[in-house]
């Protein structure tokens, strides 16, 4: 019996150089900028070409994109979660001009090895309605800044940066080396009159994480909810559900910047990232404050980290304090983490790094 529903097997979708090699990699290599080569155990090469792309794309976009794919790589494209594009190329005289033609239509070819890789980053103001953050206004605006590092293939290590626009974190920015969250810093104000009309009481007051939420009802009758602000910890999370319970505050709203995630490698095991900045101010359309912050991170990670030390595996043989004093940024009592759970994360040593 066919399966109806559901993406179809992923199988079905792998270029066949890679379906017929599937399993039988021997290594890769780094060509150049934007230029991987897999080599297989029964002597095929395979050339993936990598392009940036915007997050947001229209249809005549992606015909493009498809018209590019027939023409070079056999009518295969791949989208990677870093909003990049990829080509798989078996034919090593097609790269170039594949370059060329991407480069000249406004697709930059880079983000591999030792590069600044394209940003993974939430949707923001475009669709999201708990949204702190333009996370694509801010993504364009960090690449512009750190563009020749995606050129490049000589950084310490990978350099991945990740946006999400509010506390929920719909992206990578527990595990990137460079993290902004879109932070909201006042509890929802509860429109009375939004809640008893449209609102379900028990999902709403279910809906709080630390249970901020509790049922009231009106002098006339109706039911709505009220917060307890000293619980709230501003994640939104009720919002989504109840659109009475709105949490947006431009005078309050704020971005933090956190560093230091990655997944695991060879070396090292997975590290979370860690508050750094706590409150930056949300100044659109170019957030100079951020960028310049993050620039400052990174040129300090270039020129004091070892071969192929990610941010965080840095950060960790040098210690925080080190950290701290290099990039010139403040610790500040908002750097300690009070919340309930937090006894895990605490350094349980006298052993400090100065
Ligand atoms: S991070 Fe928050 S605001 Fe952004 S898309 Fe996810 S839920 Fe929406
Ligand atoms: S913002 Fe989050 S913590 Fe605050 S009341 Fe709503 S669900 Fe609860």
């Amino acid at each position: 019996m066919p399966i109806m529903i559901g993406p179809p097997h992923y199988e079905q979708m792998l270029h066949p150089a890679i379906k017929k090699n599937y399993g039988k990699w021997l290594y890769h290599e780094h060509v150049k900028p934007g230029v991987i080569k897999h080599v297989s155990q029964t002597g095929d090469e395979v050339y993936t070409v990598r392009a940036a792309i915007p997050k947001i794309i229209s249809v005549d976009f992606v015909r493009m994109l498809c018209d590019i794919a027939d023409k070079y790589s056999d009518g295969y494209v791949k989208f990677t979660s870093r909003h990049a594009v990829e080509f798989i190329i078996t034919d090593k005289k097609k790269i170039d001009p594949l370059i060329e033609e991407l480069e000249s239509k406004g697709m930059p070819v880079g983000g591999t090895g030792k590069s600044y890789k394209p940003i993974v980053h939430t949707i923001g103001w475009n669709h999201c309605h708990t949204s702190v953050i333009d996370a694509p206004g801010l993504a364009k605006a960090i690449s512009d800044a750190l563009f020749e590092y995606f050129k490049r293939n000589d950084l310490p290590a990978k350099l991945k940066i990740a946006i999400a626009c509010c506390l929920n974190m719909c992206g990578a920015i527990h595990c990137s080396d460079i993290a902004i969250v879109g932070m909201h810093r006042k509890p929802p104000v509860v429109d009375d009159e939004i809640v008893s009309k449209f609102c379900e009481i028990p999902t709403t007051v279910a809906s709080c994480p630390t249970l901020a939420i509790k049922p009231k009802v009106l002098p006339d009758g109706k039911r709505s909810v009220e917060i307890n602000p000293e619980r709230c910890m501003y994640c939104g999370n009720c919002y989504t559900v109840c659109p009475g319970l709105n949490i947006i505050n431009p005078k309050y709203d704020c971005l933090s910047l956190w560093v230091g995630g990655k997944v695991p490698n060879a070396r090292s095991p997975p590290m979370y990232s860690r508050l750094v900045i706590p409150y930056l101010p949300n100044n659109p359309p170019r957030w100079p404050e951020t960028v310049e912050a993050i620039k400052k991170i990174v040129k300090a990670w270039i020129e004091n980290a070892r071969e192929d030390e990610r941010i965080g595996e840095w950060i960790e043989r040098i210690g925080w304090e080190k950290f701290f004093k290099i990039t010139g940024i403040p610790f500040t009592d908002k750097h300690i983490d009070d919340f309930i759970f937090s006894i895990r994360d605490f350094r349980t040593t006298t052993q400090f790094k100065f």
